[in-house]
């Protein structure tokens, strides 16, 4: 039996107010309520970091998928880890197309990451694109053309901070009939 819930979990320590912000933030989206649990320490769990410190996203999914079991329609993990995958040397992000988990690193979403003053307003308009999008891949949805749609591939933080929050009238009606 599956809980119509999308389940957060926090790998490792991550500020409550911003676990506040993405719970209301898919609510809004998906329409779906959300659950979360407590934080996941997966350091001995997963391989070991690589390429100055950067974890396998793919590992850190599969991992979640086989050892964490809830009975949640879906399963977002948030991290301030580091990413890379077998595709990409960094990312902000990933999720099981039609599956049932997603991972999304804060790593490089700050603005200090940049060497810019911190500005709230733009880290949280980059994690909910970020997390929109990557929860959508679990609902079907693949890369769109539009480069204003969320589903629009991000390959570094300008592409994020260009697009619309919003799914393209061509991805909205996909969205609306999978979930
Ligand atoms: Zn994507
Ligand atoms: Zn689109």
């Amino acid at each position: 039996m599956t809980d119509r819930i999308i389940t957060i979990i926090p790998i490792g320590e991550i500020d409550s107010s911003i676990l506040d912000f993405i719970s209301w933030s898919i609510e809004e989206t998906f329409r779906i309520t959300t659950a979360r649990l407590p934080n996941h320490n997966l350091s001995s769990e997963i391989p070991p970091p690589l390429y100055g410190n950067r974890y396998n996203s793919t590992s850190i999914l599969q991992h979640l998928s086989e050892k964490i079991s809830v009975n949640a329609l879906r399963l977002l993990a948030i991290t301030e880890l580091d990413l890379y995958s077998p595709i990409f040397s960094t990312l902000y992000g990933e999720a099981q197309l039609n599956g049932k988990c997603a991972l999304v690193s804060l790593h490089r979403l700050r603005q200090e990451y940049y060497n810019l003053p911190p500005d709230q307003t733009i880290f949280l308009s980059r994690f909910h694109k970020v997390v929109i999008h990557e929860i959508a891949h679990t609902f079907g949805l693949i890369h769109c053309i539009d480069k204003n749609c969320i589903m629009y591939p991000s390959s570094n933080v300008i592409d994020i901070d260009e697009k619309s929050p919003l799914f393209c009238p061509s991805c909205n009606p996909k969205l609306l009939s999978n979930i």
